[in-house]
């Protein structure tokens, strides 16, 4: 029995009249049972692998036995036959079911299910009076309106994909991936106009709020699970944003399995927050329409300002809503409390301990959601009640997870990994590249895999822990940042040799911090001169969003 001040861990191997004897002596305050009983199976069945061949490499000896297998086979996502129907389809059925119902509301107007049918009609008609459809991609660069969501369901059901463009992101990136995306025309709006035009290199930009004088009675052609649905643009290491390829199938599983957990039901609200340049807006803006339920646009100004975001959902009183931590915490230090009682999904970085503990307080479950753009929106989902300690659950329906180790082998319960995904949201690659889409989307034995980038390990109860990063991918404030866009672009700016941007955790969320090494000499304090930080901030400014912009400059010689 283990006694205070002896080794933790002490494995004892005693000779028996036949064999050998293996005894685990541990600190109980550290290690349950059931562990260390799963570790002794392990040591056995290496001692075991060793024995039948001693020449292999140790890492490829395989350490669970059949049952563990078979448990960890039951933890993946549910296998559900449902049709992977393309969002357009399922909405006309809830336009059939309810014309009359809200579908979609803004600070202005809201429309019926009848209303926004009517009008994404035509915005259909209106590209396919342009020759646009099938295998075409059309830019979305407009304010957050009713007119949102009847431009892209308008696109989808011309039979083209969309491509989301924050009108707030600079010029010189809107118009990169308007040119890599390969778009053939722009859905604006009278407000953003101008400003799109002047970026999109002669493809036509359309107001949609403007009236349309034209006629068109193409026929529509409803869009396949296999077509492209949207190219979502995110930070790539090499100093360029990278397009992922997304389907409607994958998007039409994604939203049926969200609509079954976390839930939303026919005349629920949402109170969406999120740009469209982030792919979770697809589950606040879609999610909605596939249910009958509404979903309530937020003004961009007011989704990044705490008080006015709380004002908002006690005018709104949504019955849910879905955010980052930072938002959340945002709200927190807002006074929100609450006392609505509204479903709380949180997800796009880790669920800081902090903000749980808020959540806790307040009696609130919150949905801890995890997922990369390129497998849709979200893969696996927690329901994380005052007694859970933070996870990332299981995947979502359709929808496979593997912790693997270097060689390409599972990972026993409770040894940190790479997570791998797999199953019905993967995307079909990133836009134009073959050779990066072949390194992220994997042929593995167990199927074609996309490869996360994230640590993690399965808990002995079945549940993922996410465990940080195993490249240098950060999050700032839920936005995707890879340090080696922002450096690449640093030092093609002629002003600094060499560049090291970082993730620093900050009292108020995490700031990103640039170490510079400039080109001209500082006064060697450490610090770059403001001019030459001004300098590098207008250049960046130019060519990045907000959110990547460095927080703290620091120049070393
Ligand atoms: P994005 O493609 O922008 O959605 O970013 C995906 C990445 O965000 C994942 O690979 C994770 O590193 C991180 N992430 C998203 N949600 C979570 C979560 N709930 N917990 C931990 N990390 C998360």
């Amino acid at each position: 029995l283990y006694q205070e001040g002896e080794y933790e861990l002490v494995l004892e191997v005693r000779r028996r009249a036949q064999g050998y004897g293996l005894y685990l002596k541990y600190d109980p305050t550290l290690w349950d049972e059931a562990t260390l009983a799963r570790w002794l199976g392990h040591y056995v069945r290496l001692l075991e692998g060793v024995l039948a061949d001693g020449q292999r490499r140790l890492g490829d000896y395989a350490l669970r036995d059949g049952a563990e297998r078979v448990q960890m086979a039951g933890w993946q996502g549910s296998e559900r036959g449902w049709a992977l129907t393309p969002v357009p389809a399922l909405f006309a059925r809830q336009v059939e079911a309810a014309a009359q119902a809200l579908a979609v509301s803004d600070a202005q107007q809201g429309w019926s299910y009848g209303e926004l049918a009517r009008r994404s009609a035509e915005v259909a008609q209106r590209l396919r009076a342009q020759g646009l459809g099938a295998g075409s991609v059309v830019g979305v660069c407009q304010g957050r309106s009713v007119w949102l969501l009847a431009s892209v369901l308008g696109i989808w059901q011309a039979g083209a994909a969309y491509v989301p463009l924050d009108p707030g992101y600079p010029a010189e990136r809107l118009g990169y991936m308007l040119e890599d995306s390969g778009a053939a025309a722009v859905l604006s709006d009278a407000t953003h106009r101008q400003q799109v035009e002047a970026l999109a290199g002669g493809v036509p930009v359309w107001a949609v709020d403007e009236p349309w004088t034209g006629s068109s009675t193409a026929n529509l052609e409803s869009p396949q699970a296999q077509d492209l649905a949207y190219v979502l643009y995110t930070s790539g290491s090499t100093g360029r944003p990278k397009g992922v390829r997304i389907s409607h199938g994958a998007l039409s599983n994604f939203l049926q399995s969200m609509a079954e957990a976390p839930g939303l039901k026919a005349g629920e609200r949402l109170l969406a927050v999120t740009t469209v340049s982030f792919d979770i807006a697809g589950l606040e803006l879609y999610l909605p329409l596939i249910v009958g339920g509404e979903c309530v646009l937020c003004a961009a100004d007011v989704a990044r300002d705490g008080r006015q975001l709380k004002a908002e959902l006690e005018r709104v009183r949504p019955d849910l809503m879905q955010a980052t931590p930072a938002t959340w915490s945002m709200l927190f230090h807002a006074g929100w409390r609450n006392e609505a009682g509204l479903k709380v999904l949180c997800g796009g970085e880790a669920l800081p301990a902090r903000l749980k503990q808020r959540f806790d307080e307040l009696g609130t479950t919150v949905w801890n959601l995890y997922g990369p753009t390129e497998t849709t929106i979200w893969s696996t989902l927690a329901r994380l009640t005052a007694q859970e300690t933070i996870h990332i659950g299981r995947p979502i329906a359709n929808t496979q997870a593997y912790v693997l180790d270097g060689a390409g082998h599972e990972q026993p319960v409770g040894i940190v990994g790479e997570l791998y995904l797999g199953g019905a949201g993967l995307a079909q690659g990133y836009h134009g590249q073959p050779e990066r889409t072949a390194a992220a989307f994997i042929d593995h034995a167990l199927g074609r895999l996309y490869r996360t980038g994230d640590l993690a390990r399965w808990r002995a109860d079945g549940q993922l822990e996410h465990c940080g990063r195993a490249d240098q991918q950060v999050k700032v404030n839920g936005h995707r940042v890879e340090p080696g866009e922002i450096e690449a672009l640093l030092e093609q700016s002629g002003l600094v040799r060499q560049a090291a941007v970082v993730l620093r955790e900050g009292a108020h969320g995490s700031q990103l911090a640039a170490w510079c090494v400039p080109v001209e000499q500082t006064q060697g304090d450490g610090w770059l001169e403001s001019e030459q930080v001004r300098a590098l901030q207008g250049w960046l400014g130019e060519r990045v969003p907000g959110y990547m912009q460095p927080a703290i400059w620091l120049g070393t010689a």
